[in-house]
């Protein structure tokens, strides 16, 4: 096979232990001679696979018993409702930093008081606004711990007066977070906790309940506590490969040791950014995101965009274009991906400026 370094922004690149575990699973799970794509989830082998990954999420991240771990379909996107069914009931302040953002605002405004408490939108997002006050009338404050698109990250669990609720698809799992801070963490599987098709959702039990308007069973956190995941045919596949993801960041060290390597990956790439004449990189510095690094070609070099892109497609980078509401050049440097990978990506800058010179 192509010797390639992927840098896609989701669906992301998994370990290739995850990958071999899976191919393994696909043709026999567990020895039981059937495929994980047709086992049944009312068989005890399936439980535990389910059992294991409940653990290892809380294991990893030390989450606390007042939590619940839940593994869900119709990815973030479905979660923006999930978060207004389970706690809107009059007002609620979203912190607008991005297209995901604004989405996930989009959904409560149609029931009723949501607004933006602040928004990075006067400058394109490239920055996590400050400096701003909670009020204590609103239901929830949700937040997007790391803007995937825009590439800036918010690096610490915030203090909150009121129910805090993070959108936290793209840096699960990349560093330690103080879970009892947050009323819910959610996101999509698949940037750094598994493949496309699953999403998580890690719950305060005791926060539920308190909405007056009837909730759709199916959107009802309850529901899903109460039956482990497992109400309906639980997305069985990508639970599988997610678990088989927790048990490869438990190899690792943990979300401790994962964070130490991710913050090593983006200062070296950061770094290059920095000090090559030829890109520029568009979010605050001190906003920064360790998982997404967003780049432009610096002015006086825009031209050169294509040609950069065509030159490290050549030397095996996969995935670097930039969202179109940024342009320019994205790396998603995930859990997954290694030092070695983003060393690729570094040489690949520096042998395209001294070409240009
Ligand atoms: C990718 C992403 C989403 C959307 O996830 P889906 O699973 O595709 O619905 C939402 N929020 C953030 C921060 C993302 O990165």
């Amino acid at each position: 096979m192509k010797k390639v370094h992927v840098f896609n922004a989701g669906p992301c690149l998994l370990p290739e232990t995850v990958l071999e575990n899976t191919a393994q699973a696909i043709k026999d799970f567990k020895g039981t001679g059937v495929s994980v794509l047709s086992i049944s989830h009312r068989t005890k082998e399936w439980e535990a696979t389910m059992d294991e990954c409940r653990s290892l999420w809380k294991e990893l991240l030390n989450i606390p018993d007042t939590h619940e771990v839940l593994f869900l379909g119709g990815g973030a996107s479905m979660e923006f409702l999930y978060v207004v069914m389970n706690y809107f009931e009059k007002k609620a302040a979203y912190l607008e930093t991005g297209v995901w953002a604004k989405k996930a605002l989009k959904e409560a405004k149609g029931f009723g008081d949501a607004y933006a408490i602040a928004s990075s939108a006067d400058k394109n997002y490239s920055y996590i606004p400050k400096g701003f006050e909670i009020p204590t009338d609103i239901d929830y404050l949700h937040i997007t711990t790391n803007n995937t698109i825009y590439g800036t990250e918010m690096k610490e669990d915030i203090d909150c007066p009121v129910p805090l609720i993070a959108d936290m698809s793209s840096d699960i799992l990349s560093r330690p977070v103080d879970v009892s801070k947050y009323a819910l963490i959610y996101g999509g599987a698949q940037k750094n906790a598994g493949p496309a098709g699953v999403a998580f959702a890690i719950v305060n039990k005791d926060t539920l309940g308190k909405v007056s308007r009837y909730i759709p069973t199916m959107l009802d956190y309850r529901t899903h506590i109460d039956k482990g995941s497992m109400f309906n045919t639980p997305p069985v596949f990508g639970v599988f490969v997610m678990n088989e993801t927790l048990k490869w960041v438990k190899s690792m060290g943990g979300v401790e040791a994962l964070q130490k390597m991710n913050q090593k990956k983006a200062e070296i790439l950061y770094n290059e950014i920095d000090r090559n004449s030829l890109f520029v990189g568009t979010a605050a510095k001190e906003d920064r995101s360790l998982m997404n690094v967003c780049f432009v070609m610096s002015e006086g070099n825009e031209g050169l965009q294509d040609e950069f892109l065509a030159f490290a497609k050549e030397r095996g980078m996969i995935g670097i274009k930039g969202h179109r509401s940024v342009g320019g050049f994205r790396a998603s440097i995930y859990n997954a991906c290694t030092l070695e990978d983003v060393q690729a990506l570094v040489d690949c800058m520096q042998e395209y400026e001294k070409l240009k010179k």
